[in-house]
């Protein structure tokens, strides 16, 4: 279906209508008025002379106010840029610069950073609100913003509930959004409407079990696929208790598109407070859970999470990071009857490429992040490969390679950076990944570890994933995070960094790991520690941990 994100809002609201969509406290919104808020906020930037071809950048936590500027936004013709509200005052002067937004939407005790990058600047209209609507914001009126601060209730009084006439083409970009910064200075890439609708299709569709009907004619996605007329009847509308950021790729597709798309009532959580959480899943009685793995090892850590009653989930997905092998089993013991979802997947894809199992009742391969979502390919190519088009050969199945894919969530290109772009991007739509991969037999994916965390032995490729996984299944390891010292005879020596639950020395640690690796891949030493630092987005910070080094 080739419409435009509103589309995905405009479905909701006319098939839940007053469900609540979601919940924050104590206060419930529902899909109608979602819907009637979004296009309130749409006429408010009109007015104000932002519309199609102009950037709002979001720079909020998780809030009722994010759905409502992110859709608004894009009801006006506009593009969305997700920041991370905690970024540092200069990469996100950077980004607010880089991506050209004339307009940010901004939480009042965040806003200081915001202030300090408006001369850096095209930024002519700032959006700011509280944690509970009304901002606090002692310059509001007089200070840093007093010339573009507007409150966030404001942009939308009186208008009208439905969206504004506005032309959009599904070229055009709906998101700019910032790779994660984990391995170097975050870059913008370009998602035009089309990949965000096709990909929340795509997992939706996963979701429920089907893959989308095609249709080129035209008019409301939700008309045109059966698959999510039955999704309710699938899977049932349920309820998630959220905390996996909105402002990262995962969030914005799979916990706030898709959950529209499904009828979800969302119970947000702007940050994780374990024990509230876990109270939430039990008062709600949450029947899907979801996030990057790291939120699982804190669930986990809290021993309320084996005892509530949280007998209502059936649908657990993780995303972002690895999910080891050790933490599928334990979330299946605590979970027998919850179908485990994986998806992997990078900015660059609007959100992913694959999924395990292959549909919600197909076969699942433990430590495989699965198989093409639907309209997608995968291949894996030699490393050393210098472009990658449809002739590049993939390498037989059961070799280790650089994965590469190919799909309508594939990016447009990385904004302003036509080289980083030639890069990444191959003739014909094939975009390089940046991670290590093997396809088995069957078409399932294995991803051995990112290019840029390999380590070099002696020569020898050393993947830290293969020692972490070991180290995970130790009863006294916690959490573990391997990298390399640097060292002038060998290269790098696997060092991993441990946080202990239990009784164990360094020693025992080298030799349970050694005893299972070639000679080569011996982790050389174990550094205890408190806590493995993770990012908003909940992946390790290796360069944190070389920086400690
Ligand atoms: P940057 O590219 O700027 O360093 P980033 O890689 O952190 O940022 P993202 O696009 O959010 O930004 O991360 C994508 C990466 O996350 C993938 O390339 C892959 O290495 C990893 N990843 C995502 N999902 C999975 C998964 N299910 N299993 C293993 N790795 C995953």
């Amino acid at each position: 279906p080739d419409v435009p994100v509103g589309a995905i809002l405009a479905g909701a609201a006319r098939r839940f209508g007053a469900r609540t969509a979601f919940h924050y406290a104590g206060q419930d919104l529902s899909f109608t008025e979602l819907a009637a808020a979004a296009a309130r906020f749409a006429h408010g930037l009109r007015e104000r002379g932002i519309g199609r071809g102009d950037v709002v950048a979001l720079h909020l936590p998780n809030l009722p106010e994010f759905p409502i500027a992110y859709y608004g936004t894009l009801l006006a013709g506009a593009t969305f840029s997700p920041c991370n509200p905690l970024l540092p005052p200069d990469d996100l002067a950077h980004q607010l610069d880089d991506c050209g937004a004339i307009a940010v939407v901004t939480l009042d005790f965040v806003a200081a950073p915001v202030a300090q990058a408006l001369g850096r600047t095209k930024i002519k209209t700032v959006i700011i609100t509280g944690l509970l609507g009304e901002p606090d914001v002692p310059g509001l009126c007089d200070g840093a913003f007093a010339e573009c601060g507007v409150a966030f209730a404001e942009i939308g009084a009186g208008r009208p509930d439905t969206p504004p006439e506005v032309e959009i083409d599904t070229a055009d970009l709906a998101h700019i959004a910032y790779t994660g910064g984990t391995t170097g200075r975050s870059k913008g890439v370009m998602i035009p409407h089309r990949n965000a609708v096709l990909c929340s299709l795509q997992y939706g569709c996963w979701a429920a079990g089907s893959v989308p009907a095609l249709d080129e004619a035209g008019g409301l996605i939700l008309d045109q696929v059966g698959a999510l007329e039955e999704y309710p009847t699938r899977l049932g509308t349920g309820v998630l208790v959220n905390v996996a950021p909105w402002f990262h790729a995962m969030g914005t597709i799979a916990y706030l598109n898709i959950q529209l798309l499904s009828g979800n009532t969302v119970i947000i959580h702007p940050r994780l407070d374990v024990p509230a959480f876990l109270a939430d899943m039990e008062k709600f009685q949450a029947t899907n859970l979801g996030g990057a793995p790291a939120l699982f090892s804190a669930l986990f850590a809290d021993p309320s999470f084996e005892t509530l009653d949280l007998s209502a989930v059936r649908g657990i997905s993780s995303g972002a990071a690895p999910l080891s092998v050790e933490m599928l089993n334990r979330l299946q013991e605590r979970f027998p009857d919850a179908v485990i979802g994986e998806g992997y997947g990078l900015t660059e894809v609007t959100m992913g490429l694959t999924a395990n199992p292959s549909n919600v009742s197909g076969l699942r391969k433990a430590g495989s992040v699965g198989v093409p979502v639907f309209d997608t390919q995968i291949k894996v190519v030699p490393v050393e490969a210098a472009t990658v088009d449809d002739a590049t050969p993939a390498l037989p199945a059961g070799q280790e390679g650089e994965v590469c894919g190919k799909g309508p969530q594939v990016m447009a290109g990385y904004l302003n950076r036509p080289e980083a772009t030639a890069e990444v991007l191959g003739a014909d739509g094939w975009l390089r990944t940046g991670d290590i991969g093997v396809i088995d037999e069957d078409g399932y994916l294995f991803i051995v570890d990112r290019k840029k965390d390999m380590l070099l032995y002696n020569g020898y490729n050393v993947y830290p994933r293969e020692l972490e996984e070991i180290l995970f299944s130790h009863p006294a390891v916690a959490n573990a995070a391997v990298i390399g010292r640097p060292d002038e005879k060998a290269g790098e020596l696997p060092t991993a960094f441990v946080v202990r639950s239990g009784e164990v020395t360094a020693e025992e640690l080298l030799a349970f790991v050694n005893e299972k690796v070639v000679p080569y891949k011996k982790l050389r030493e174990v550094i205890f520690t408190d806590e493995i630092p993770v990012s908003a987005a909940g992946k390790v910070l290796k360069r944190d941990l070389r920086d400690r080094l």
